[in-house]
């Protein structure tokens, strides 16, 4: 069934929903984006992946032009014309028609575009069993360059890492800062459990503050594991009791191999195993 997509104040026919070729985001991918889920007909945690398109678009200066509050209701209007109860939302913000100059400034208005659709984004089975990694060699942005923390429309530093990946043959690749501290995966944040402690990079050393690793954070608490966010090397990963990643798409997947390296016996350990459970739980609606 053709879906239907929010564009600027309407939903239209998926084959009537276009961008002229003169918008900046197309030209510059200058401009912010989320990727959102919906789990059992509820947004999940629509209210933070909000202030971060909001942060991120305030940094690029980009007046969206609308309130959360009626970008909330559009959202909400959009994922019930498309029926999905469970699936996934992308929320796009450019900066709009513009000249072949990089001037924003030259963009009369922001172009909003919301699409959702029921969609299972990774193989199941794959985030099951537990996933291989590389390290990088392209590094993470740096943060006097486009701030990590910005989720930008411009995604060729993630990309790059990615190919990496993919030459390689596995499906995500580490990445780490200036400083050689470990910063996040191509499209997930990371964490490692060693001793029964969770650890996990400081945002500062470089990542998008994923959603989903606050709310793993969260449960992780809850569940009486303590948490620290600390700047981790390529050593502490190669020697971590279990490694796993976070992220809107991923949810929470075991890193079972990073470097030709196996962690914790080659599938995702106990830590893992569990806060992928909660997690489920908790976005399911089966646990508050
Ligand atoms: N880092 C990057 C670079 C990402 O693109 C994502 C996915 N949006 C994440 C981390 C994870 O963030 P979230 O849990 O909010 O999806």
């Amino acid at each position: 069934m053709a879906l239907k997509i929010w564009i600027n104040g309407s939903l239209v026919d998926e084959s009537n929903a276009k961008v002229s070729v003169f918008d900046h985001g197309l030209l510059y991918g200058d401009g912010v984006f989320e990727g959102i889920r919906v789990y059992s007909s509820k947004i999940f945690e629509l209210d933070a992946h909000l202030k971060r398109l909001y942060e991120s678009a305030k940094v690029l200066r980009l007046n969206i032009g609308m309130t959360p509050q009626e970008l909330t209701e559009a959202t909400v209007q959009t994922v019930k014309a498309n029926n999905v109860a469970n699936g996934y939302i992308r929320l796009v913000v450019t900066r709009g028609i513009g000249s072949l100059g990089i001037n924003p400034f030259n963009c009369e208005k922001p172009q909003i575009i919301i699409i959702a659709d029921s969609i299972q984004l990774y193989p199941a089975e794959l985030c099951e069993a537990g996933i291989r990694v590389i390290s990088a060699c392209t590094i993470r942005n740096h943060p006097l360059a486009i701030p990590p923390q910005v989720k930008s429309l411009n995604y060729l530093n993630n990309i790059l890492a990615k190919i990496e990946a993919l030459d390689a043959g596995v499906p995500e690749a580490i990445m780490f800062n200036h400083e050689g501290f470990v910063a996040e995966a191509t499209g997930d944040n990371v964490f490692i459990v060693k001793n029964a402690v969770i650890y996990a990079p400081p945002i500062q050393a470089g990542s998008l503050e994923g959603v989903t690793r606050a709310v793993v954070m969260r449960l992780a608490k809850r569940e009486g594991i303590e948490t620290i966010e600390k700047n981790l090397t390529r050593f502490d990963l190669y020697v971590a009791d279990e490694l796993f990643l976070t992220g809107t798409a991923a949810e929470v997947v075991g890193v079972i191999e990073i470097d030709g390296r196996p962690i914790s016996g080659g599938k995702p350990g106990p830590v893992t195993q569990l806060l992928r459970k909660k997690f489920f739980d908790y976005a399911h609606g089966r646990s508050k």
